[in-house]
């Protein structure tokens, strides 16, 4: 090992990393290494806006490394991985940590008993090299081969046996790894974990994939949209919660198995998620992307396997409870996992506190009717306007976050507005 690229995830989603050689390892997850907090504020253009208490050219952090995390980068010779805790010079923990806020939702839940267990799914697009910009022509995939196709999967095998080899050198469990729907589109999912755990995976697994992708001259686009108002890159995330090593989604006396916390947490959820897009959907690509009957979840609703609701239970084989959990599908890429991660358990909390009830399962393609839920936000101002409303996630986020989440999203939508939406997809489809 030489180096480790110690890494967190921007409020635009951008994972932003500072290299230590190993020698200097242990003094770095002492001190930690500096790191200016106006990344809380840039833009997926590297831009930077501001908000009230973030911006400009003033103030330092310390970014520690978390060596109980540390990975092997495999596919990068020399190099391993890290994520990092942001804190204050004085040492307190910075508000605006993405990481500490995870960690931070993790413990309330903990303090009513609750265990949260998360896993996200990966999918991206793997295209020929091109120069950045958005004047370009849409992108072109290395191969065809059908959706889900072994007629991928075979020209591909070596590809996709780097991509495991180094997940298995970098302590990563792959559940499985395929074809997706789109051109040149794959997807790989992990074992669930905990979720500072679970938001970390993200960021290792994208590490991964990426550096094996670069290294056989493609491009990995894990932004949204790739062929705008096409199938996209979405990134589920599944979760389950636990009392006393019983997983409360299944096996219990409510709607579909669930436990009578879990439907209230999960009512939480499925009420704040018009505004938890502003988190987890967070970029004009986003909607691009989140469009009905592409399996994204555009519609404010939940049903047991259906893949059309924005919330789709999964009971699991046989109903089997230790399995059984939920999949929130309306989320992508674009978003820093760890916000994500900390945001729906907030929602899920509010949800437990309020003692919410699910309203009707949705059945079938809620685009083929004309009496069905309501469709999430079409567009990412949509999304702030009901973001900004959200008293449960201001008041978890606390305001130095939640004020740089509204900036860069007003930032983004105006850094965009007018632009066609291939020329959005071009210029952010290879930034995450
Ligand atoms: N690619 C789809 C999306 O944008 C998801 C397909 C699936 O259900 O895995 O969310
Ligand atoms: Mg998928």
């Amino acid at each position: 090992m030489v180096g480790v690229a110690v890494t967190c995830v921007d409020t635009a989603g951008i994972t932003r990393v500072k290299g230590v050689p190993a020698r200097r390892l242990a003094e770095a997850a002492h001190a930690g290494v500096g790191l200016s907090p106006v990344f809380d504020v840039a833009l997926v253009d590297d831009s930077f806006t501001s908000s009230a208490r973030i911006g400009g050219p003033e103030g330092d952090l310390r970014m520690v490394p978390d060596l109980d995390a540390l990975a092997l980068l495999s596919p990068l010779p020399g190099w391993a991985w890290a994520p990092g805790d942001r804190f204050e010079q004085s040492g307190e923990p910075y508000a605006a940590c993405h990481r500490g806020f995870t960690r931070r939702m993790v413990e309330r839940a903990r303090a009513r008993g609750v265990d949260l267990v998360m896993g996200f799914e990966t999918e991206w697009a793997v295209t020929r090299s091109a120069s950045w910009g958005h004047e370009e022509a849409p992108p072109q995939a290395p191969f065809e081969g059908s959706a889900y196709g072994m007629t991928r999967l075979a020209p591909m095998s070596d590809y996709l046996r780097e991509i495991l080899t180094a997940l298995d050198h970098a302590g990563v469990e792959v559940l499985q790894i395929h074809p997706e729907y789109a051109p040149g589109q794959f997807e790989v999912s992990v074992t669930p974990a905990d979720p500072v755990r679970a938001a970390d995976l993200v960021v290792l697994v994208q590490e991964i994939v990426r550096a094996v992708t670069v290294r056989h001259g493609w491009e990995a686009n894990f932004g949204p949209s790739v062929l705008a108002g096409q199938v996209g890159n979405g990134r589920h995330v599944h979760l389950s919660l636990w009392r006393e090593g019983r997983n409360l989604c299944g096996g219990g006396s409510g709607v579909c198995g669930l436990a009578p916390e879990a439907e209230s947490f999960l009512a939480g959820v499925l009420e704040e998620l018009p505004a938890l897009l502003a988190i987890g959907a967070p970029s004009p690509a986003s909607y691009l992307r989140l469009g009905p009957s592409r399996w994204t979840g555009a519609f404010q609703c939940w049903g047991p396997e259906n893949r059309e609701a924005a919330l789709r239970l999964v009971p699991g084989p046989q109903g089997g409870p230790q399995s059984a959990n939920a999949e929130v599908k309306c989320f992508d890429a674009a978003a820093s996992p760890y916000l994500v991660a900390g945001a729906v358990i907030a929602a899920g909390l509010a949800g437990m506190d309020a003692k919410a009830t699910l309203p009707q399962a949705t059945h079938g393609d809620p685009a083929a009717r004309t009496d069905g839920p309501p469709r999430l936000p079409e567009n990412l101002p949509e999304a702030v306007t009901r973001f900004r409303k959200s008293a449960v996630l201001r008041e978890a986020l606390g305001d130095a976050l939640f004020e740089a989440v509204i900036a860069v999203r007003e930032a983004e939508s105006a850094l965009f507005d007018g632009w066609s939406p291939q020329s959005i997809a071009n210029a952010t489809r290879r930034r995450y």
